[in-house]
């Protein structure tokens, strides 16, 4: 039984606009170098500093590969492009990929041009056998299925990671200690017919503004209950640093954008903490929930489903309790 895969494993490295490597994406490296002994290859989509190269060494790459497309980075098909030459270069046996809508995207366009398979929405990652094993929640978070996953250099199976999910079953992920930092090695990607696309522009959504929903570390959502009022919803968020999020009851009211929305059909988080307010918890929003740490619940009715779930619950009207909440908050941060 051996408890390492054998095969080089590649990571899509996801930059922030200021060139840092994404939390979510040194997550992934080290997870990556806690499953193979052969080698860990990021692949970032843009020029790489020396602090960002210092930062992917210590997260466990051991190989940088750099193909600087620009702004089209923002495009699954040109990243699965860029997958498909890198995976090809460096002959890995596995390719990993942040879980987001792109990330996905560009998993289903690589694998498709590599030959080989594509899981979406994988979490606990372990190796058994030499071989990947992989949970995923189905059916709205109500089955967990695990799959094994073979590596397979030339036809390396592409796996997309939820947000959270990058946590090997062995414990916690302790980035490595003493490692060089990297030197970049150009690529090329050869676009292919994903050039039928382009970007024509690039704006930040007025709800992301604040921390990345998907990366975000708190996030403050509000359901029906908040009745409309995200000003109280964000008051809690300021004052937590946490990224604002919904219900789809609270997205199709057209209270806030579409792109807040959580469960689903819409975005997966992973916080260290969730606060739900005026949130039943059904189970089209809990399943995107699933890697919270700790669940906050502000809720009036004692009977709301999040109350099984959530660590802490508060039966109470929001607009009571938020305000007292936030003034408490403030008070003890002095
Ligand atoms: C195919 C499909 C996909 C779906 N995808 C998603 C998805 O991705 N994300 C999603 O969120 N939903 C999704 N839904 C909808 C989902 O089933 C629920 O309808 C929705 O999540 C409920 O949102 P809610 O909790 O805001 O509203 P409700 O279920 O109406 O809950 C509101 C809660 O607030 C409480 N409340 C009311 N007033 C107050 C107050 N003043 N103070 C405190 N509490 C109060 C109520 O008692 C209630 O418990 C999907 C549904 C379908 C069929």
């Amino acid at each position: 039984m051996s408890d390492l895969l054998d095969s080089p494993v590649l990571v899509l490295t996801d930059l922030d606009d200021a060139g840092a490597p994404a939390p979510g994406a040194l997550e992934l490296l080290t997870t990556a170098s806690h499953l193979t002994g052969s080698g860990v290859l990021a692949l970032a989509l843009a020029d790489v500093g020396p602090q960002a190269r210092a930062a992917l060494a210590g997260a466990g790459a051991t190989r940088l590969l750099v193909a600087d497309v620009g702004q089209r980075a923002a495009l699954a098909g040109v990243t699965g492009d860029a997958l498909v030459a890198a995976a090809r270069a460096a002959d890995v046996g596995l390719v990993l990929v942040p879980g987001d809508y792109r990330g996905r995207e560009a998993a289903a366009h690589a694998a498709v041009l590599l030959g080989s398979a594509v899981v979406a929405d994988a979490a606990d990652l372990e190796v058994a056998d030499g071989v990947l094993r992989a949970s995923r929640l189905v059916l709205s978070g109500s089955w967990t299925t695990t799959l094994a996953i073979r590596p397979h250099p030339g036809q390396p199976p592409v796996v997309a990671v939820r947000p959270g999910g990058a946590q090997a079953a062995s414990g916690p992920l302790e980035p490595v200690v003493g490692a060089r930092s990297l030197d970049a090695e150009p690529l090329e990607p050869a676009v292919g017919a994903a050039g039928t696309v382009s970007l024509v522009s690039r704006e930040r959504a007025a709800v992301a503004a604040g921390p990345d929903l998907g990366e975000a570390r708190t996030v403050v959502v509000g359901g029906r209950g908040v009745d409309g009022d995200f000003a109280l919803v964000r008051s809690l968020a300021e004052v937590l640093d946490a990224a604002v999020g919904a219900t789809r009851v609270a997205c199709d009211e057209g209270w806030i954008e579409r792109s807040a929305q959580i469960g689903q059909t819409g975005v997966s988080v992973a916080p260290h903490l969730y606060v739900g307010l005026g949130v039943s918890g059904a189970v089209h929003h809990t399943s995107g929930i699933q890697g919270a740490e700790t669940i906050v619940a502000v809720v009036d009715d004692s009977e709301a489903p999040i109350l099984e779930m959530a660590d802490y619950g508060v039966v109470g009207d929001v607009t009571e309790v938020v305000p007292q909440l936030v003034d408490e908050l403030v008070r003890l941060r002095g």
